[in-house]
């Protein structure tokens, strides 16, 4: 029990009863201050040391406000609190203070003046209560309520309740899942839920033995599953979770007023555990919240069912596309329908980079060319955001071939936009109704599946739906669930690639890159695995862990003195949404004693533009820090030069489809020659990507590209190997130094290269 120097002389002179005075409140449960006449802190108690971490010496004989009150504290709160502890009568007032190391702590405080006879003040006591969690759930609940006010659509609203709960309560992993009048369930978020366990839930029914999710929906309680791996309400579902780490379940029902069960709300955990009193209350706030979001979007859903057509484009909606599909079937007697799936590839993309307004008019210029492919017979719908649905009479293979092909070339052809044009892709996805099925919902269905694709740079194609389709949903399954293991069973691995000048020859630096050796899939491409990383919410791991490797492989370097002047990273945009990043690369810059120009970071040409504010404030605090920041894929999104100049780039890498073009595509000639002059001009380092020929080297020298990196100096490789490569490379260019020809300078660090 520690005690106030006052305390122990008012101790040691006091009566008995002024020591047991003096322990109850030292051992009381809520925080107690007493200040002295000056407003100073004469003594606090346990429990408030407890609360605010600071030591006895840090707090008695300082004003609460000093050690208390930080930016965010309300000042005017602050006044009318000290003012008003000299009236007669004591107050209450709820403020936010700041524990120790800045922890913010909210109490409700009770302030009472203790006087002397004469009525003068001589003490203040302050009881306070922790209210921060208390604050923290009704913050969410008026985020979400306004979120709810302003027509979020349902999903987002939904994914917006889990990350708030998620920034209360880290621990847990939290899933939305809606229920149907047929009693099935489908996803509606889990922002941290791997997304191929979310689709294998999808659709599945409810009931007595369903998980904790479909047992807590069929039996209208709460169901907490302690132990996922014993418990027999997830005998057949088990296998999912378990590779993920996910160990219990406890969801509740969603139930609207009437008591129908609309869907549940679960938190998962990596512990066999079950929820804390926090969790309690935290869903106690949040079912009643997603049962007002999702009463809404019923409101919503039947006033667009009324309509029947899309605001955006006028074309019928999905209700009324069925309705007429079955038309269609009627009239054309036996012959089949043919169903495309129509999805335009990056769309987000465009939503982000040149905003909404934009993107509206690419769907209604999509809409109009569509629409006439389908005259005069065929119908459309636009689904969602940007999927449309066709279908249009006909049987043959080749027919759907020969409309697939026109929708690409329909929509192909550039978009006038004020400052740029723009042209679109799309992934189409076919099914045929035949004899044995002429349902259009599955046919649409079975399109929709048929629009996925496994490989991100399979996306301007169409493809025939077949049945094998669901295995790739399993497949994407079981290879992320092996992903979520690399790190642990040190299957990941970093290659380095050099970064070399292209007038000397000289390396300047090299670009890290992934590469996943699975003991049972062999080596995957990163193409495939890093897509599913991001999907299994893994990448953000997998990226501080290319950071760490990096760090220490190039302090490494540095210690054995093997010229390697800097590694490049790849982070996905996920890294920049969230604060600790900039922590995290600060520590490690520390940890290895490297001084921050060391290190590159590469983010891809969209998701520097991507409209996020926070994402732009971290990039900017890296560079300030001293990082150099490089934008990958440079040519391949939709940023205009004049934009960049906002941004804090070092370095822009010319994407390699326009290096392979160089030689025969005028366009690509034109747009490397102005990136390089432009980049030029604001002082960024141009690299091109993906250089294989001494041609390709030999032409960007002339148009005066700084580096270049490529298989025509050298593929990517383990650090062992580079470092050969390293220490041979810089004794050749030591070499041509010393015998440098000035009238033969140029391309001779090349031919070097192409003799090797
Ligand atoms: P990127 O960052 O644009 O990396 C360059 C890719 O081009 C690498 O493919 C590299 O091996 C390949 N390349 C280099 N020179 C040539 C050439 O002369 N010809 C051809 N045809 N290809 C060349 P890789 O290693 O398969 O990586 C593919 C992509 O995967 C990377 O593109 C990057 O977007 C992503 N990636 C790789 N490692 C990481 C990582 O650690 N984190 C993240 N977030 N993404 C990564
Ligand atoms: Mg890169
Ligand atoms: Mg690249």
């Amino acid at each position: 029990m520690d005690l106030m120097p006052d305390t122990k002389e008012a101790l040691q002179t006091s009566d008995e009863n002024q020591r047991l005075f003096f322990l109850a409140v030292n051992e009381m449960a809520p925080p107690v201050l007493i200040l002295d006449r000056h407003r100073v802190i004469l003594y606090a108690n346990h429990a408030f040391f407890e609360l605010f971490q600071y030591t006895p010496e840090e707090i008695v004989g300082h004003y609460p406000a000093d050690v208390l009150t930080e930016k965010d504290t309300d000042l005017a709160e602050r006044h009318t609190a000290r003012h008003r502890a000299w009236e007669n009568e004591g107050f209450h007032h709820e403020v936010l203070l700041y524990g120790k190391n800045g922890r913010e702590v909210w109490v409700s405080a009770n302030v009472k003046p203790v006087h002397d006879a004469h009525g003068v003040v001589t003490n203040i006591i302050v009881v306070l209560v922790d209210i921060t969690e208390i604050k923290r759930i009704q913050d969410l609940q008026r985020v979400v309520l306004e979120a709810v006010a302003s027509g979020l659509p349902l999903a987002e609203v939904a994914d917006l309740i889990c990350h708030q709960v998620e920034l209360i309560a880290p621990e847990v992993i939290s899933s939305i899942v809606s229920v149907d009048d047929e009693g099935k369930m489908h996803h509606l978020a889990g922002p941290r839920l791997p997304e191929a366990y979310t689709a294998a839930l999808e659709g599945q029914p409810i009931g007595e033995t369903a998980g904790s999710c479909g047992t807590a929906a069929y039996l209208g309680r709460p169901v907490s599953v302690i132990d996922i791996e014993t418990d027999p309400l997830w005998t057949n579902y088990k296998s999912l979770v378990l590779p993920m780490g996910l160990h219990a379940c406890w969801s509740s029902p969603i139930q609207r007023r009437d008591g129908h069960v609309v869907g549940t709300f679960a938190f998962y955990y990596r512990e066999k555990r079950a929820p804390s009193a926090l969790h309690k209350r935290l869903v106690s706030a949040c079912v009643h919240l997603c049962m007002l979001a999702i009463e809404n979007e019923d409101a919503r859903q039947k006033i667009a069912e009324l309509s029947h057509f899309d605001s955006l484009t006028g074309l019928p909606n999905r209700t009324s596309f069925y309705e007429m599909a079955a038309e269609l079937m009627r009239e054309t007697y036996g012959e089949n329908i043919i169903f495309f799936a129509v999805d335009l590839n990056r769309f987000n993309d465009v939503n982000n980079t040149l905003g909404y307004s934009v993107g509206d008019r690419v769907l209604v210029e999509a809409a109009y060319r569509l629409q006439k492919l389908t005259q005069p017979s065929g119908i459309i719908s636009r689904t969602e955001g940007d999927s449309f649905i066709l279908a249009l009479p006909g049987s043959s293979v080749a027919k759907a071939a020969m409309i697939a092909d026109s929708i690409i070339e329909s929509l192909k052809a550039p978009i006038q936009l004020k400052e740029t044009s723009l042209s679109i892709s799309a992934r189409i996805g076919i099914s045929i109704t035949d004899a044995a099925n002429q349902d259009p919902r599955i046919h649409v269905e079975q399109a929709i599946t048929a629009t996925f694709r496994d490989d991100p740079s399979d996306q301007d194609a169409y493809r025939f739906y077949r049945a094998e389709m669901n295995q790739l949903a399993q497949d994407r399954l079981i290879l992320g669930a092996a992903l979520s293991s690399a790190i642990e069973k040190g299957t990941l691995h970093l290659y380095y690639q050099p970064q070399v000048r292209i007038a000397t020859g000289e390396l300047t630096g090299v670009e890290a890159l992934m590469r996943w050796n699975d003991e049972r899939f062999g080596e995957v491409p990163p193409v495939r695995f890093i897509p599913l990383a991001e999907e299994a919410g893994l990448i953000e791991e997998f990226g501080r862990w290319a950071l760490q490797q990096s760090c220490s492989q190039i302090a490494q370097w540095r210690k054995r003195a093997i010229p390697i002047p800097a590694v490049s990273v790849n982070l996905s945009p996920l890294h920049f949404r969230n604060q600790s990043l900039l922590p995290y690369v600060t520590d490690l810059l520390k940890q290895y004693n490297l001084p921050p120009r060391y290190l590159t970071i590469e983010i891809t040409e969209n998701d520097m533009m991507a409209k996020d504010p926070q994402s732009l404030d971290h990039i900017k605090a890296l560079h300030a820090l001293g990082l150099r920041m490089s934008v990958d894929d440079f040519g391949t999104g939709f940023s205009s030069l004049a934009r960049l100049t906002r941004f804090p780039i070092d370095e822009l890498k010319l994407d390699r489809s326009f290096i392979s073009d160089l030689e025969n595509d005028e366009n690509a000639r034109a747009l490397v020659t102005a990136v390089i002059r432009i980049g030029q001009s604001l002082k960024m380092t141009i690299v091109s990507e993906g250089v294989e020929t001494k041609e390709q080297a030999r032409f960007l020298l002339g148009l005066g590209c700084d580096v270049a990196q490529g298989f025509f100096y050298a593929k990517p490789m383990p650090a062992h190997e580079l470092e050969q490569w390293a220490l041979s490379n810089s004794r050749v260019v030591l070499q041509q130094e010393d015998d440098r020809d000035p009238q033969n300078d140029l391309g001779d660090a090349v031919a070097h290269f192409d003799s090797r």
